[in-house]
């Protein structure tokens, strides 16, 4: 899909970001040269070799989860399990842990093979563009785990507080989880975080947040088409933080407003895992993703 080939970098972004950050200090070094050096050693793959991988890599995630699952449901009605496979159990998860990681690092790969057809520049999150860092709320991080769990961490904000850049935090997935595995572990967004890698071909991101939201405000109906058409789609970049295949687009029965009616949520009907589509942001993001073009 065009779409996410466009705007696919989101899992490697802020790896990006942060190389970014470190190769001010160095000579002279463009954007994507940076880029290209944190996969320079895959170079050598062709764009359907990535594909390929990606591919495979998503099949193994999926059948890995079938026996996950089998094994949970057996702990769930047994109410034990026996001592072969709780280690069974322990392997599959931390075996889905590394492919998750496998997924995000072909992503960079597929991204900078294509990088050359596309207009990617850095752009620094400042108070008055947050819009760019609300739309990559849900997204795993390439390189920070939880201290608990080794899980990637995702990008979350608080939506308790008035909104700024501290409103941004990396938590680990657990937090959706049942009682004997739910944990909160969570580190703080930072400096580094806040160079992200954007196609400036997305209008989105040239504006600022009072732009965007007032262009939503006129737009809200062509907005809501726009993103019915993909409701009930799977949203091949946003994953589950603890099973790893991308989330489905749902719709609320009884919205109070755009922001509060549409969500994430993980396709495996035990999986709690969510979010929530409450920024215009995510939205940007959203079709972007899945239409080749933002709200603008
Ligand atoms: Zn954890
Ligand atoms: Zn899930």
């Amino acid at each position: 899909m065009e779409g996410s080939l466009v705007f696919g970098l989101f899992t490697a972004l802020f790896a990006v970001g942060a190389a970014i950050v470190a190769g001010v200090k160095r000579i002279a070094h463009s954007i994507r040269d940076i880029f290209r050096e944190q996969v320079v050693r895959t170079m050598d793959k062709t764009i359907d070799v990535v594909l390929g991988e990606i591919e495979g890599n998503r099949e193994e995630i999926r059948n890995l989860n079938e026996r996950v699952l089998e094994l949970e449901a057996k702990s769930h009605r047994d109410g034990t399990l026996r001592i072969s496979e709780q280690e069974e159990l322990e392997y599959l998860r931390s075996e889905r842990i590394g492919k998750m990681q496998k997924w995000g690092q072909s992503n960079v790969e597929r991204l900078a093979l294509v990088t050359s057809e596309v207009a990617r520049e850095s752009v620094l999150i400042t108070p008055d563009k947050l819009h760019i860092a609300d739309g990559y709320v849900g997204f795993a991080s390439l390189n920070r785990k939880c201290k608990v769990c080794q899980r990637l961490l995702t990008l979350r904000r608080n939506t308790q507080e008035v909104r700024s850049l501290s409103s941004f935090f990396w938590g680990c997935p657990a937090f959706f989880e049942n009682e004997t595995l739910s944990h909160k572990y969570s580190e703080a967004f930072q400096m580094s975080d806040l160079s992200v890698f954007v196609d400036k071909s997305i209008e989105d991101w040239n504006v600022n947040d009072d732009e965007l939201n007032a262009v939503v405000e006129l737009g809200k109906r062509s907005v809501q088409k726009r993103v019915s058409q993909v409701v009930s789609h799977k949203i091949d970049q946003i994953i589950c933080g603890t099973h790893a295949e991308p989330l489905v687009l749902k719709e609320k029965r009884e919205p109070t407003g755009l922001l509060d009616q549409y969500f994430l949520r993980c396709a495996r009907p035990s999986c709690e895992y969510k979010v929530k589509i409450a920024s215009v942001g995510q939205l940007s993001t959203l079709l972007a993703e899945t239409q080749g073009r933002g709200l603008l």
